[in-house]
């Protein structure tokens, strides 16, 4: 014999134990292996040897062979077949040894509509109704019934996307005015009028073609601009969870009269100026104004003997402003990791 198997024997199995899957194959199995070399030695063992020695080869042979394959059934039995999932984010596919939580992969609400939830729930509480804005619309509603008739100029500050059978895409949810004031009427009238709405215009980190706003109205006898402020910082300080000052600038819209831009102080550094206010210490959040004596014939309310007032703000800014969202498109280019945040 030229070789001591029960030495050979016990180097195996310290490598066994010791080596990786590719370097056993490379110590034992390969060209230049022990296995190979040891064939090759056969031919210098006596005849009446050979068969003995070829036999005890193709065990270690079977032996190593064995224990590769075994190796990687265990791996398969622990590790899903397929490794990487080219649907889902970087951070899943790259946590080799890790297989996603169950927590990961089950849906939740939006951030948007987690703090719709919240305004609605506000204003239900303080005696308003709830109706939804329609997502294509017409002419009528998105024009003429708040005041601008055709040919008004003011038409041009609604770059509105349009169809091919003239309906348009509602720039703003006071479309819904017309039919509020239908719906709810004789006053007292209140209701909030969330909805989608859509601008053709260039997107920056402040501005999205798409976005919510949510608007209300109130009508009744006696309304005032002041019951429009009182209302619209009551709801505010609810929702912001913070006491505010307040103050109105001079504003347009056709469909109300006087309007006003309202304007809150920053919540989160009373005056001093931080980067959400754009360190001014005052947020300019919304339009609002008394609502035109035309818009409420139209809604076949009389305006001799009702007045009210309207607001409309955008749930994407106050969304970004109370969860410190810097770049409000992030809210809907779907990024998964952004989203699990919230
Ligand atoms: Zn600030």
């Amino acid at each position: 014999m030229l070789k001591d198997f029960s030495q050979i024997l016990k180097e195996i199995d310290d490598d066994i134990h010791t080596l990786s899957q590719v370097e056993l194959k490379q110590k034992y199995l390969s060209k230049s292996g022990v296995i190979s070399k040891m064939f090759k030695e056969l031919k210098e063992v006596p005849d009446k040897e050979k068969s003995e020695y070829g036999l005890k080869i193709n065990q270690i042979k079977t032996l190593i062979e064995d224990n590769i394959k075994n190796r990687v059934e265990e791996k398969l039995e622990d590790k899903p077949l397929f490794k990487i999932d080219p649907t889902a984010p970087f951070d899943i596919n790259s946590k080799k040894d890790k297989k996603p939580h169950i927590l990961d992969l089950r849906g939740s609400s939006h951030p948007l509509m987690q703090e719709l939830e919240k305004i609605l729930d506000i204003f239900q509480r303080m005696g308003f109704n709830i109706l939804e804005s329609r997502q294509l619309d017409d002419d009528f509603h998105m024009f003429e019934s708040l005041n601008f008739p055709k040919g008004h100029p003011a038409r041009d500050m609604y770059d509105t996307f349009w169809t091919d059978d003239n309906f348009v895409l509602p720039a703003h949810t006071s479309t819904m005015q017309n039919r509020a004031l239908r719906k709810f009427g004789p006053p007292p009238i209140r209701v909030v009028l969330p909805g989608r709405c859509f601008r053709n215009e260039a997107t920056d980190a402040s501005h999205e073609h798409t976005f919510y706003q949510i608007e209300g109205i109130y009508v009744d006898k006696d309304i005032s601009f002041a019951n429009m402020l009182a209302t619209i910082k009551s709801y505010l300080e609810e929702y912001l969870e913070k006491e505010l000052e307040i103050r109105v600038q001079p504003a347009y819209f056709p469909f109300t009269e006087p309007d006003a831009e309202f304007v809150i102080s920053c919540p989160f550094c009373n005056k001093s100026g931080c980067s959400t206010c754009h360190y001014s210490g005052w947020i300019e959040l919304m339009g609002c104004g008394m609502i035109h004596p035309n818009v409420l014939n139209s809604g076949g309310i009389d305006s001799q003997i009702y007045s009210g007032f309207a607001w409309g703000v955008g749930l994407d800014r106050l969304t970004a402003i109370k969860r410190g969202i810097t770049d409000i498109r992030k809210l809907r280019d779907g990024d998964i990791n952004f989203l699990r945040q919230f």
